[in-house]
C-alpha cells in the first residue's frame, strides 16, 4: 500500500547539500499503525511529507496504492492528498479566522468529481466528525478560545472529514499535556480500528504502545 524504494532527498542550500534521506526503504501495509521515531534532523518530517505528496524524492520511487507519486503532476498530487490523506501537525495549523465547524468543513471544498459535496452536506459531515472527537459543544468557537488538546481534536476531526485512507501525523502530541496526549492517541487508535492506516512521527515512547515502531537514523530506517 505504501512502498518506498531507495528514497533520497537532497536539499540544496547555496553551495551546501543536505541529504535528509539517504536510500531509505519503507513498506507500510493497509490498516497498520506505524510510529516513526528518531533523533532531530534524521528525516522524519521529510519522509512524512513525501508520503503525503507535499514534497518529492530527489531519487527513488514511492508508491502509494500502486501509483508512483514521484511521477504525478501537481494536479494529481493535490487530488490524491484531498481524497486519500489526512494531515495532523504538531502546531495544529487551524485557520484562526474560522470557527471549529468551518475549519473542519474546509477540506471538503477540495473534493472534485463524484466526491464533490454541497454546502449543507459538508456542514453535516463536519459536525459528525466534530462529535466523534467530543467537541459537539464547541462548534462555533474560534481556535483561539480552545485549549491545545481541544485544538488538536479539531485537527483530528479535520483530518477525518474526507474519510482518508491514511492519516499522517507529525508529532501530534508534541505540544500537549499528558492527558490530552492520551486522548489524541486513543482517537488515532479508534480511527485505525476503522481501517485507516496511521503513520505518526513521535518523540514520546509512551505514545507508541500497540504500534509498529520504525527508527530512523541519518535518513535511513535503522530498526
Ligand atoms: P525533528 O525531530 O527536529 O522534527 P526531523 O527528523 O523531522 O527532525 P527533517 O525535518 O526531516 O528532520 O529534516 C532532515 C534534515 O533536512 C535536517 O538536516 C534539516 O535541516 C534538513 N531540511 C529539512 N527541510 C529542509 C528544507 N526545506 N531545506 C533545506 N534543508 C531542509
Ligand atoms: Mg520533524
Amino acid at each position: 500500500l505504501i512502498n518506498g524504494n531507495e528514497l533520497w532527498k537532497t536539499y540544496k542550500l547555496d553551495s551546501t547539500e543536505v541529504h535528509a534521506l539517504r536510500g531509505l526503504n519503507i513498506t507500510v501495509g493497509e490498516g497498520e499503525f506505524v510510529s516513526i521515531m528518531g533523533p532531530s534532523g534524521s528525516g522524519k518530517s521529510t519522509l512524512l511529507n513525501m508520503i503525503g505528496g507535499l514534497d518529492n524524492p530527489t531519487k527513488g520511487d514511492l508508491f502509494i496504492d500502486g501509483k508512483d507519486i514521484s511521477r504525478m503532476s501537481e494536479g494529481e498530487l493535490t487530488r490524491m492528498r484531498a481524497e486519500k490523506i489526512g494531515f495532523i501537525f504538531q502546531t495544529f495549523n487551524l485557520l484562526p479566522a474560522l470557527t471549529v465547524r468551518d475549519n473542519v468543513e474546509f477540506p471538503m471544498r477540495n473534493l472534485n468529481g463524484s466526491k464533490k459535496m454541497n454546502k449543507s452536506s459538508r456542514i453535516k459531515k463536519a459536525e459528525e466528525c466534530i462529535e466523534i472527537v467530543g467537541l459537539g459543544d464547541r462548534m462555533d468557537y474560534l481556535p483561539a478560545k480552545l485549549s491545545g488538546g481541544e485544538r488538536q481534536r479539531v485537527a483530528v476531526a479535520r483530518a477525518l472529514v474526507n474519510n482518508p485512507k491514511f492519516i499522517l501525523a507529525d508529532e501530534p502530541t508534541g505540544n500537549l499535556d499528558s492527558e490530552s496526549t492520551e486522548n489524541i492517541i486513543n482517537l488515532l487508535h479508534e480511527v485505525n480500528q476503522n481501517e485507516t492506516t496511521v503513520i505518526m512521527v513521535t518523540h514520546d515512547a509512551e505514545t507508541t504502545k500497540n504500534t509498529r515502531i520504525m527508527k530512523i537514523r541519518d535518513g535511513k530506517i535503522a530498526e
